[in-house]
């Protein structure tokens, strides 16, 4: 099991972005979330983490 980005819980099941993992509950979570809701900053500001990351490694 990995830990989900997202909701920082351990999951089995979800999809691998660059290094790290969401789960398939916070990826759907994400395509469903209007980008006027504050929730979706939120994923964007979790998944430009991602981004930074992979660039200094
Ligand atoms: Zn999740």
């Amino acid at each position: 099991m990995e830990r989900c980005i997202i909701c920082k819980k351990a999951q089995d099941a979800g999809i691998h972005l660059y290094t790290s993992f969401i789960c398939t509950d916070c990826e759907q979570e994400i395509v469903q979330t209007d980008t006027d809701d504050p929730k979706y900053k939120y994923y964007v500001e979790q998944m430009r983490v991602i981004k930074e990351t992979k660039i200094v490694t």
